[in-house]
């Protein structure tokens, strides 16, 4: 399985960034994990929009979905200059119908709710959620492919359920919104010290932090960080690109 990164900012994308979206690829099947602002830009860096065989959502927070609707015209535009292509599945939770209606667009992209408390099968990889802690209905997951296991905390405070729900992961790409001198409970944010907590806890193989904060100096979250975890830590910078 293939991760990278194409964007990382939380809230919204810093100068020429792009916030939350990361493409899985893995025999071939390219999954994008959420579409924030500036990913569609970023992710012509790696492959085309209309080569993307599925789109899974956490939530509807603008900075992990904003780029949903030109997704939608590029696959449109792209097909009217004669390309040939199925109708993409992006699969969203259903517990905000409004959102939720937006992901079908013509025959060009075709929403799906999954079922939280089941697994999912998408092309290769098997995903199971965890209903985070975050003002608004939000899913982390952890999807396998091959006996590799990513999981991807989405945006949420600190909960328990992290430790069982991430444990021998390969990999955890884990929000970290807030340094570790901040309390990012209230707003439905972790800061770099509850990132090292978790990954240390649940004794993953390798830390990725992410939906990262636009100022500061961000080499401060990754040493805080790692007082609390004791294997590798890096941020999540734009193509960066992990095979496990
Ligand atoms: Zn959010």
């Amino acid at each position: 399985m293939k991760v990278t990164v194409i964007g990382s900012w939380g809230g919204y994308p810093k100068k020429n960034g792009a916030s939350s979206g990361y493409l899985l690829e893995h025999n071939g099947f390219q999954l994008l994990i959420d579409c924030g602002s500036g990913v569609l830009a970023k992710l012509q860096n790696i492959i085309q929009p209309e080569e993307l065989d599925a789109v899974l959502l956490s939530h509807y927070h603008p900075d992990h979905i904003a780029d949903i609707g030109v997704l939608q015209h590029a696959r449109l535009i792209q097909g009217f200059l004669g390309k040939n292509f199925p109708s993409l599945v992006i699969y969203g939770h259903h517990f905000d119908q409004a959102e939720f209606t937006k992901l079908s667009f013509k025959e060009v992209t075709k929403g799906k709710a999954y079922i939280p408390n089941e697994i999912l099968t998408v092309g290769p990889f098997q995903v199971s959620f965890l209903k985070t802690s975050h003002p608004v209905p939000c899913y982390a997951m952890r999807i396998v492919a091959d006996g590799k296991v990513v999981v991807y905390t989405a945006d949420s405070s600190f909960k328990e359920e992290f430790i069982e729900f991430s444990k021998n992961a390969d990999l955890l790409l884990c929000e970290c919104n807030f340094y570790g001198y901040q309390n990012g409970k209230s707003s439905g944010h972790m800061n770099s010290i509850e990132a090292g907590k978790l990954a240390q806890q649940a004794a993953v193989k390798q830390l990725i932090l992410t939906h990262l904060p636009h100022y500061g100096d961000l080499s401060d979250l990754v040493s805080e960080a790692s007082k609390e975890y004791s294997g590798p830590i890096r941020l999540a910078v734009e193509s960066l690109a992990i095979s496990l």
